[in-house]
């Protein structure tokens, strides 16, 4: 590709709306553009890469035996109405009316229609088992969109279902399927942690998420020191300490805290330290039947986080979590936020397994602008449960009895689940087993975010002057910049002349023909991230040589004319 014939899109300035650093490469680098927030249009540079990684991913997805279907994006909204995802999906599922008031919705996902095409293509058990898949543009209407295509609305996914007679096949297809992206990422450049995952609002018992390490990702991942354990913060469990509560002290009292809000404020005021403080939190039961909820308390030690998919796993909690209205609690205790406490509280009271071991701590009083201190569990509170409802810290034991926690952040860049029959048998996709008996059909569902993994590898892969991309993905593996070829017959030449026998040699080059300034020329190529880079000019032709830089170490040497196809060739990494 010559440059005069593609479409460069850099930006010379860095774009404003960029909070990290994928997304402002990405749009300095003529990658994307932005359409709609969170929908995006992939420019040629970015179309390279893309079309590059979804290789990749359908070359490892060959390999298992998955077969590719392609799926429509707009679904009928009778599938979800029989799965009863229609109305517990929420706002993130795009519904719509057609012209003849049938209703639709934007594929977040495709459980529904896969399970729609299983019933009624697939006729017996000697069929399973069977993988399908397909990459496509999902839409979710995410709440906060950011991050350029890391967090989109529109964004393109790898989703793959499969289904089984028995467990132990699909225990076959989600090893397959888990070591299938262990190669995707590897060979995209990524360093990845597969993880244990909770299962969201796809459904299912079991499930990995393979996350991407990067500062910028939302998640968080807790690992084990001491042996393989990895887990998305959301599932780590924070195991009871070992140690015995000590016994209780003197009565409880009270004492003003007038303005104090937080813990840490409320730590101050009564000299204390913040692990001695409870932190009380209100949050909504189950819908009752009128309608209202019923509020529950839930508490934890006053530098320890909730952990939402932990508590909305109680049952009798209302999933998605919702935090009760500063109105509700005012009506249900009398009292602000900021001074709640398991004291006198009228309603059910969840205590995470650490804070059930604080003894004589300082609560909320229930009354505004008060904390009670010297409080102690049975003896002050006599109705409690207690539960593992908070996040893991640093230096926690792992839950597996070995090692220490630690903390990272990940960007999840796909996700493999075990379903079981959540979705066949609420769709009856069934086949006769052995006996002639309907039975359900046990499904897997596997998912890659193809455009998030690319955001990943450059929050991993990138330096001061732009992105640095593996080979494998790279929008070109080489550039050739001819310096004031116009002024130059020999540069011309010997430019041309290596660019077609880079071509003829099935090479990705583009050769950047452009006659600008050379510093133009290279800041370009150099933040696109061509891997491979060569410089022709006068001044080193009259010594025989041209000039190579790898970007990735910005070593650089001159290489001699007549041997530079080998040379160069010779720097591939495959
Ligand atoms: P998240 O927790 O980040 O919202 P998810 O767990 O809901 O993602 P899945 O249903 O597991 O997403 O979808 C499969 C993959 O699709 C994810 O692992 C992720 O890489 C990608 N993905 C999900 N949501 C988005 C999005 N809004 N933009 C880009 N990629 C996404
Ligand atoms: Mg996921």
């Amino acid at each position: 590709m010559r440059t005069s014939q593609f479409l460069i899109s850099t930006l010379k300035e860095d774009p404003k709306e960029a909070a990290v650093e994928s997304h402002r490469l990405m749009l300095r680098a003529g990658m994307i553009r932005q359409i709609a927030s969170g929908i995006y249009t992939w420019l040629p540079t970015g179309m390279r890469v893309l079309s590059k990684v979804q290789n990749i991913v359908r070359e490892e997805m060959d390999k298992t035996g998955a077969l590719e279907i392609a799926m429509p994006m707009v679904q009928p909204a009778e599938l979800w109405k029989e799965s009863g995802r229609y109305t517990k999906y929420g706002p993130e599922l795009c519904r719509f009316t057609d012209r003849k008031e049938n209703e639709f919705a934007l594929g977040p996902t495709h459980e529904e229609v896969v399970t729609d095409i299983a019933r009624r293509e697939i006729k017996s058990a000697r069929q399973l088992p069977i993988c399908l898949y397909q990459m496509q543009n999902k839409f979710r209407d995410e709440i906060r969109p950011r991050f350029g295509v890391m967090r989109g609305r529109e964004f393109l996914m790898k989703d793959a279902y499969s289904f089984h007679m028995d467990k132990e096949s699909l225990n076959k297809t989600y090893q397959d399927m888990y070591d299938a992206y262990s190669r995707v990422f590897t060979r995209m450049g990524l360093e990845f942690r597969p993880v244990e995952a909770d299962t969201g609002s796809i459904g299912g018992n079991h499930s990995h998420e393979f996350q991407a390490l990067a500062e910028a990702g939302e998640d968080t991942i807790a690992w084990s020191d001491g042996s393989s354990y990895a887990a998305n913060i959301e599932m780590a469990e924070a195991l009871a300490p070992t140690y015995d509560r000590a016994a209780p002290g003197a009565e409880y009292s009270e004492v003003a805290t007038p303005g104090c809000h937080t813990v840490d404020e409320a730590a101050k005021a009564l000299g204390i330290e913040s692990n001695q403080v409870l932190k009380s939190l209100i949050v909504h039961g189950e819908k009752k039947e009128d309608g209202s909820n019923e509020l529950v308390m839930i508490c934890l030690r006053g530098n320890h986080e909730l952990n939402e998919v932990k508590a909305i796993k109680i049952p009798g909690i209302a999933d998605p979590l919702e935090m009760a209205t500063e109105e509700e609690i005012n009506n249900f205790t009398n009292a602000h936020t900021g001074s709640l406490g398991p004291v006198g509280f009228k309603g059910r009271i969840l205590v995470d397994r650490t804070a059930d071991k604080m003894a004589n701590f300082a609560c909320g009083a229930n009354k505004t602008g008060f904390h009670l201190i010297n409080v102690n569990w049975d003896r002050d509170v006599p109705s409690y449960e207690v539960f593992d409802l908070r996040n893991v810290e640093d230096g926690d034991p792992s839950p597996d009895g070995k090692g220490t926690l630690h903390l990272r952040k990940g960007i999840e860049v796909g996700q493999v689940f075990m379903l079981g029959t959540k979705y066949s048998e609420a769709m009856k996709a069934t086949v006769k087993d052995e006996t002639g008996k309907d039975v359900p059909m046990i499904m897997g569902c596997y998912g890659i975010g193809v455009t998030r993994a690319i955001a990943a590898v450059i929050e991993q892969h990138h330096d001061e002057r732009g992105i640095i991309w593996p080979e494998s993905i790279a929008p070109f593996k080489v550039a050739i910049i001819a310096i004031k070829p116009s002024k130059s017959q020999e540069v011309k030449d010997v430019a041309e002349n290596l660019y077609a026998e880079l071509q003829k040699a099935g090479v990705d080059v583009i050769y950047d023909d452009r006659d600008e300034r050379p510093g133009v020329m290279f800041a370009d190529i150099e933040l696109m991230g061509i891997p491979h880079i060569i410089t022709i000019g006068e001044k080193s032709l009259k010594d025989g040589v041209i000039e190579y830089k790898l970007r990735k170490t910005g070593e650089k040497e001159t290489i001699p004319v007549n041997d530079a196809l080998k040379t160069i060739m010779s720097k591939f990494e495959n």
